[in-house]
C-alpha cells in the first residue's frame, strides 16, 4: 500500500509556481457530497461558478470550464480557432510557450515561433526578457496577405518568472491593423498577476485551477471574446470534446455537456468567494509585494535574477540562477530533503542552471521567510558563496512595507 498519510511534523512548504497550497477552506469546500450534476442544486452551483469566474478573467463573455490539466485549455483554444495548416505567430519567452507551439505543431498548424535574438547566460534572450511586442508588429506588418491567423503568447512565463504586457501585444496587432486573433496563456497568472480579458481584447484567455485560484489541478478555462465565437463556427480543425458551442449552450442554465468535476467546482465557488471578497486589487497588490521581498533577498544573497527587465518582473515567482558550476537541482534536493521545502526545477533550456521560489495564492510573509531561509540554509550546506543573508533583507523589506490593512484586530 501506498501510504500517503506519512508526512514529517508540521506543514511541508510546497513553493513550487503551482501546485500552490491549498487552502484549508477550500479544501472544507470541497469535501462536501458530490451531487447530481442534472439536479436543481448542481444548476445554481454552475451558474454561480460560471457568473463568478467572469469577474476572475475581467470578461463580461463566456468562460468555459473543462475537467482537464492546463494543457488541456491549451488545445481547446488552438482547435476551437483554427484550420489545418493555418499560420499562427508564437513567441518564445520559455519552457511554456514552447510546449505550446510544440503542441500547435502537433495539432496540424503551421508554426512560426518568434525569438527575441541573442542569448543571456545560454538561453534566448527572450527567457529573461518576455514578448517584445516591436517585433511582433514588425511581423504582422509585413504579413500583407493576412496570412497569420493567430497570435499566441504567454502572459505570465512560469519557467522564468516573467510576466509580458499584453495590452502591448494587443496594440501592435491593431498598430498592424491585422485580423489576426489573440490567444494568452495566464495559467499561471490569473488572479495573481493583474489580468484583463476584455480590455485587452484578448480573443481567448487559456488558465487553469492549480496556481493562483488556489485549487488543486483538474480544471482549467477558456475565457472567449465574441470574435473567438464566430472564428470557431468555420474553423476546420477536428473538435468534439473542447467544441465550446454545446458547452456555452448548456452553460447557460448552470450545466454542461458532460459530467463536471462536481468537488473542484465547489473549490472553485469558495476560491472566488475569498478573491473576490478581499477584492483583484488587494489580490494583486499582495502578490506584488510578496515578489519585492523575495527579489530583496536575492538580490542580497548576490544572486542573478532570472528576469532581467525589472519592468516585466513576475508577482507570482521568482527565479534565481546559480552561479556557474552549481547545480540548481541539487540545492533544491538538498532543501527538500532536509528542510522539508519543494522548490519549482529549472525548466527545458535552464533545467540545472536556476531554481523558482514561487511565492503565491496561499500564503503569508511568515511562509516567505521561512521559506527564504530554507533556500538560505540550503545554499550555503551546498557550498554557494553568499554576499549577505536574503533572510534578513526579505525580514527588512515585509517589515518596512506593512500591508495596506492589518491582517487580523486584536480584540
Ligand atoms: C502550469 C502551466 C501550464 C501547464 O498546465 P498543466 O495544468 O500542467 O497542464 C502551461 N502554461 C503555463 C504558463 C503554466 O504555468
Amino acid at each position: 500500500m501506498l501510504n500517503l498519510d506519512f508526512h514529517p511534523t508540521g506543514r511541508h512548504f510546497l513553493q513550487i509556481p503551482g501546485p500552490s497550497p491549498v487552502p484549508d477552506r477550500i479544501l472544507r469546500a470541497m469535501s462536501l457530497p458530490t451531487i447530481d450534476h442534472r439536479g436543481p442544486e448542481f444548476g445554481a452551483l454552475g451558474r454561480k461558478v460560471l457568473a463568478d469566474i467572469r469577474q476572475i478573467f475581467q470578461t463580461r463573455n463566456p468562460v468555459a470550464i473543462y475537467p482537464a490539466s492546463g494543457t488541456g485549455a491549451w488545445e481547446a483554444a488552438l482547435s476551437n480557432l483554427l484550420s489545418p495548416g493555418d499560420h499562427v505567430l508564437m513567441y518564445e519567452t520559455g519552457h511554456f510557450a514552447t510546449l505550446w507551439n510544440k503542441m500547435a505543431t502537433r495539432l496540424g498548424l503551421q508554426t512560426e515561433f518568434l525569438a527575441l535574438p541573442g542569448t543571456e547566460h545560454g538561453v534566448p534572450a527572450g527567457w529573461r526578457r518576455g514578448v517584445q511586442a516591436e517585433q511582433i508588429e514588425a511581423r504582422l506588418k509585413a504579413d500583407s496577405g493576412h496570412a497569420i491567423k493567430a497570435v499566441c503568447v504567454v502572459h505570465n512565463e512560469t519557467s522564468t518568472g516573467v510576466t509580458s504586457d499584453i495590452a502591448a501585444v494587443r496594440r501592435a496587432i491593431d498598430a498592424a491593423r491585422h485580423p489576426a486573433l489573440l490567444l494568452v496563456d495566464t495559467i499561471s497568472g490569473l488572479a495573481s498577476a493583474d489580468y484583463r480579458h476584455d480590455e485587452w481584447g484578448v480573443d481567448v484567455t487559456v488558465s487553469g485551477s492549480q496556481k493562483g485560484l488556489m485549487l488543486p489541478p483538474g480544471i482549467s478555462f477558456n475565457a472567449l471574446s465574441p470574435k473567438a465565437l464566430e472564428a470557431s463556427k468555420s474553423a476546420r480543425l477536428p473538435k468534439a470534446f473542447w467544441a465550446w458551442d454545446e458547452i456555452v449552450e448548456m452553460n447557460q442554465s448552470g450545466y454542461w455537456p458532460y459530467t463536471p468535476n462536481t468537488n473542484l467546482l465547489y473549490g472553485l465557488s469558495e476560491a472566488c468567494d475569498m478573491l473576490l471578497e478581499q477584492g483583484l486589487e488587494a489580490v494583486f497588490a499582495r502578490h506584488q509585494r510578496w515578489a519585492a521581498g523575495v527579489r530583496a533577498a536575492v538580490k542580497a544573497w548576490g544572486l542573478e535574477i532570472q528576469c532581467a527587465d525589472p519592468a516585466v518582473y513576475s508577482p507570482v515567482l521568482t527565479g534565481v540562477i546559480m552561479p556557474e558550476g552549481v547545480d540548481a537541482d541539487a540545492v533544491r534536493k538538498l532543501i527538500y530533503e532536509r528542510f522539508d521545502c519543494s522548490l519549482g526545477a529549472g525548466l527545458g533550456k535552464l533545467k540545472g542552471r536556476m531554481f523558482r521560489i514561487g511565492h503565491l495564492g496561499d500564503c503569508n510573509d511568515l511562509t516567505l521567510v521561512g521559506a527564504l531561509g530554507g533556500c538560505e540554509m540550503g545554499l550555503r550546506l551546498a557550498g554557494v558563496r553568499l554576499a549577505g543573508s536574503g533572510v534578513q533583507a526579505a525580514m527588512e523589506y515585509f517589515a518596512g512595507h506593512p500591508q495596506p490593512v492589518a491582517l487580523r484586530k486584536a480584540a
